[in-house]
């Protein structure tokens, strides 16, 4: 099967589990997940699945990375902050359907490679740095998104209070739990409310106890 083939085997699959937004599919089709992993793994890049990155991460499962996405309601006027850059898949994917991407990643080698990465394919609207993501990004706060892509023991308070109100946050709660659940965090006026968006699977969040 050509990396063509491939690539529209997997919009199908993403549809069929309920990534229904055609702005997120088309950020996906857009967005060369063969350019964000090593080449032994270059052939699975249209599977259908977590691939290793090293120092023991993932590139995100593609199905994950919609869900995510589509629960983040995004428009092309949001600032967004992504805590856990990876690969910068999923950075790519943000920064065709937000204004500005600030995104945080705790392994500098990591972030160096994914650096590279968006500069080859021209995605100038993010803003990224190394460091602990459970402390968020108060120099550029308030957020009107922020997306988590390791999973916190609890909702990281001082992200929440980086959330703009009416902002949404989407992070999987459960590190050392084997039943992860994705929440969805909307600030309100009066504090924030939240949402159980299923179960899901994904490396911990490590950072300083003190700031979750
Ligand atoms: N979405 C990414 C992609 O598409 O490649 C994959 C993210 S991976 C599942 C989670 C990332 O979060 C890892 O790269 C890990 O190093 C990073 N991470 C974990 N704790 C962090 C923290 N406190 N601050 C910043 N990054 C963190």
């Amino acid at each position: 099967m050509t990396a063509h083939a491939r690539k529209a085997k997997l919009l199908m699959e993403l549809r069929a589990g309920g990534v229904g937004d055609r702005r997120v599919l088309a950020a996906i089709e857009k967005t060369p997940r063969e350019k964000f992993v090593a080449p032994p793994f270059r052939d699975k890049a249209y599977d259908n699945v977590a691939l290793p990155i090293g120092f023991h991460q993932t590139i995100s499962q593609p199905q994950v990375v919609g869900l995510m996405t589509q629960a983040l309601e995004l428009t092309d006027r949001m600032k967004v902050l992504e805590v856990g850059t990876g690969s910068g898949y999923q950075t790519a994917v943000l920064s065709r359907l937000a204004r500005r991407v600030y995104t945080i990643e705790r392994h500098a080698e990591l972030l160096r490679e994914a650096e590279k990465r968006l500069a080859a394919l021209r995605i100038t609207n993010v803003t990224a740095k190394t460091g602990d993501g459970s402390l968020g990004w108060p120099e550029q706060a308030p957020f009107q998104r922020i997306l988590v892509t390791a999973a916190a023991a609890d909702i990281p308070p001082l992200l929440v209070g980086q959330l703009a109100v009416g902002g949404i946050m989407i992070v999987p709660i459960g590190a050392d739990d084997p039943m992860q659940h994705l929440v969805r965090v909307r600030r309100t006026e009066q504090g924030s409310e939240t949402e159980d968006l299923g179960p899901v699977k994904f490396v911990p969040l490590v950072g300083e106890p003190a700031a979750r």
